[in-house]
C-alpha cells in the first residue's frame, strides 16, 4: 500500500464523540499530529437542537457548532470534511478513503454514530414523509410543513415527543401515534409516561397509543397513514421517530467484533477488539464497570464522554469509563426532563414533589437500590441523586 499520509492519530466521524476527543486530546497534553475525517458536508455540529430549536427556527446553524470555525487549526488537529472512509486495516494501521488516498494511522478513535431506522411499508417512499437526524432534516420539515395543517408523528419516545411539543408550539396540527401505551414509558415508566401525555394534549396535541403503523397512502404524497388497529388518518406529513442503528458499517468490514447490541465491542477502557483502535459515541458497545455489563448508550453528554475516555487512553492515561449516564430531552419551553442512571429495570418508583407542579423528581430503585433519576425543574436534586449512583456502584 502506497501511504499518502501518516498520523498519530485518526479519528473517524464528525459527531460529538470525534469532536470532544479532538479535545480531550489538547486538554491532557497530548502534541501528536491528528486527523478527524468525517462524511458530513460541514465541520462537527451538535445533533440535539435538530428536533427543538433548528425545526423552531429558534436556533442558527452556526450556532450548533462544537467548536468555531477557527478552533481546529489553533489547536493543530486537521478537519476534513466530506471524506469517507471505506476500509480499515487493523494490523497494518491504514485507512483508505474514498477518495482512495490511504492513511497510516498510530492510533485510532471509531466514532461513527448511528443512522435513522426507518420504517419499511408500503407507501414508505412517498413524499412528505421525514426523519430528523442532520440540520438539514430540520430545515427541510420547516419548509416542507409551511402550509401544513396536520402533521402526524410516528414514534413516542424522545424524538417524538419533542417534534410533537415543537410543532404545537410552531402552531400546527399534530397528533401523535406510538405502539406505546403513553410517551417515553420505557424509559421512565408508566406514571412519568401519562404526565407527558397530559403535557401534549394540554397543548393540543393528539396522542394515540397501542397503534403500530401499517402502511402510507397518497398520490405522489402521503396523505394518510393506515395502522393495524384499523385507524386511519389525513395527514399533510409525517414525521417519524422510530428508533437510530448503530453505524458499524466499517467495523464490520474491518473485522472488530460486534457485541450484542449491534454496537463496535469494547473493553472498559473502550479498547475494540483491534489493540490501538476504541471506540465512542452512539456506535460504541462497552462494558460498563457501572452498569454491571455491556451497554449501548445513544446520548450527546455519554457520547462526548466517551470521546473524552478514548482520547485520554490513547494519551498515555489508563481510564475506564465510568461516567453516570445523564440526557435530557425538552418539550418545547414548556417542560426540560433530565435523566441520570444505570439501568433499564427498575422494581420501585418513588416520586418527590408533584407531577402537577412540574417540579420533581422520580426515584427508581431496583432489590432497594437506586439504579436511575429523572427530574424535571429540581437540578439540584438531580445532582445528589447522580453522586449517589456514582459512589453506589463504585463503593
Ligand atoms: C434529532 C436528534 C435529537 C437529539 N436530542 C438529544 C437530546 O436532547 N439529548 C441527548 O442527550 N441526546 C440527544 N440526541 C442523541 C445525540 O445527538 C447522539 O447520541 C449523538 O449525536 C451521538 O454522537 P456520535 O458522535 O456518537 O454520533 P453522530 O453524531 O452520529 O456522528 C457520527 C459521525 O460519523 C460520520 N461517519 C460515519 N461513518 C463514517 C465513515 N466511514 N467515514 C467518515 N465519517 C463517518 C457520520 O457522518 C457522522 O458525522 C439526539 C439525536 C438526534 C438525532
Amino acid at each position: 500500500v502506497i501511504v499518502s499520509e501518516s498520523v498519530d492519530v485518526l479519528i473517524i466521524g464528525g459527531g460529538i464523540a470525534g469532536a470532544s476527543a479532538a479535545a480531550e486530546l489538547r486538554a491532557v497534553g497530548h502534541t501528536g499530529s491528528t486527523l478527524l475525517v468525517t462524511r458530513e458536508l460541514e465541520e462537527p455540529y451538535e445533533r440535539p437542537p435538530v428536533t427543538k430549536g433548528l425545526l423552531l427556527g429558534t436556533t442558527r446553524r452556526e450556532d450548533t457548532r462544537v467548536h468555531p470555525a477557527e478552533w481546529w487549526s489553533e489547536n493543530r488537529i486537521e478537519l476534513r470534511t466530506r471524506a469517507s472512509v471505506l476500509a480499515l486495516d487493523p494490523t497494518q494501521r491504514v485507512a483508505t478513503l474514498a477518495s482512495k488516498e490511504t492513511i497510516q494511522f498510530g492510533k485510532a478513535i471509531l466514532a461513527t454514530g448511528a443512522t435513522v431506522r426507518r420504517l419499511q411499508v408500503d407507501g414508505a417512499q412517498l413524499e412528505g414523509i421525514h426523519y430528523l437526524r442532520a440540520p438539514g432534516n430540520a430545515e427541510a420539515l420547516r419548509a416542507d410543513i409551511a402550509e401544513a395543517q396536520h402533521v402526524t408523528v410516528i414514534g413516542g419516545s424522545y424524538i417524538g415527543c419533542e417534534v410533537a411539543a415543537s410543532l404545537a408550539a410552531m402552531g400546527k396540527r399534530c397528533t401523535v401515534l406510538m405502539q406505546e401505551d403513553t410517551p417515553l414509558e420505557r424509559g421512565f415508566g408508566p406514571t412519568v409516561g401519562a404526565w407527558v401525555a397530559s403535557q401534549l394534549t394540554d397543548r393540543g396535541v393528539e396522542v394515540i397509543g397501542g397503534i403500530t403503523v401499517d402502511s402510507f397512502a397518497g398520490d405522489t404524497r402521503v396523505s394518510v397513514v393506515l395502522t393495524n388497529a384499523g385507524y386511519r388518518t389525513e395527514t399533510d406529513a409525517v414525521v417519524l421517530g422510530i428508533g437510530a442503528l448503530p453505524d458499524v458499517t466499517l467495523a464490520r468490514k474491518a473485522g472488530l467484533l460486534i457485541g450484542d447490541t449491534g454496537g463496535i465491542l469494547c473493553s472498559r477502557e473502550l479498547e475494540t477488539s483491534a489493540p490501538g483502535i476504541y471506540a465512542a459515541g452512539d456506535a460504541c458497545e462497552y462494558e460498563s464497570v457501572l452498569h454491571g455489563t455491556k451497554v449501548r448508550i445513544e446520548h450527546h453528554e455519554h457520547a462526548a464522554a466517551q470521546g473524552r475516555t478514548a482520547a485520554r487512553n490513547i494519551a498515555g492515561i489508563p481510564s475506564d469509563h465510568t461516567e453516570v449516564p445523564y440526557f435530557w430531552t425538552d418539550l418545547a419551553d414548556w417542560a426540560t426532563l433530565e435523566y441520570v442512571g444505570v439501568s433499564p429495570v427498575w422494581d420501585e418508583e418513588q416520586i418527590h414533589g408533584s407531577l402537577d407542579s412540574g417540579n420533581f423528581i422520580v426515584r427508581y430503585s431496583l432489590a432497594g437500590r437506586l439504579v436511575g433519576a429523572l427530574a424535571c425543574g429540581v437540578p439540584d436534586e438531580l445532582d445528589i441523586a447522580r453522586a449517589e449512583l456514582a459512589t453506589a456502584v463504585l463503593s
